[in-house]
């Protein structure tokens, strides 16, 4: 989508710094990073927010948490001693800034629940 933020990101019109790419997925470090392991997963088809996905978006579904669990573990973070938190946010009350599907896996110290 023009002018969608991460649909540049994902196709190399805006650098970021890519950590996955297979199977209509990437993901990125955040450029914020809010832990000391900070990924945005995203699929490369822009859709908004979670509130538009839909059961036939089910593969895809499976293919982003597919990517999670890769992520973490090369991250280290899937050891049972470990963990990690996966978050997307859906609108301006979850502080959602960017209107691309993202999950925010995050990890490398323990995360205070509940957020926010
Ligand atoms: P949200 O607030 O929508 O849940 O998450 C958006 C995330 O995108 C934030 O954590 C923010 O730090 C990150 N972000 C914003 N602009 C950029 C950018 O240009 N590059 C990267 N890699 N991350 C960004
Ligand atoms: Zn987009």
């Amino acid at each position: 989508m023009e002018d969608c933020l991460f649909c540049k990101i994902a196709n190399g019109r805006i650098p970021g710094t890519i950590v996955y790419n297979e199977k209509g997925v990437v993901a990125f470090k955040d450029l914020h990073p809010a832990a000391p392991h900070h990924i945005l997963i995203i699929p490369e088809k822009h859709i908004a927010s979670a509130v538009e996905l839909t059961a036939e978006d089910g593969p895809l579904l499976g293919e982003l948490f597919a990517a999670s669990v890769k992520i973490a573990q090369d991250l280290g973070l899937a050891e049972p001693e470990r963990g990690y938190r996966l978050v997307t946010n859906i609108g301006p009350d979850a502080g959602q800034s960017v209107q691309h599907l993202h999950f925010h896996l995050l990890g490398g110290r323990p995360l205070g629940w509940p957020p926010g």
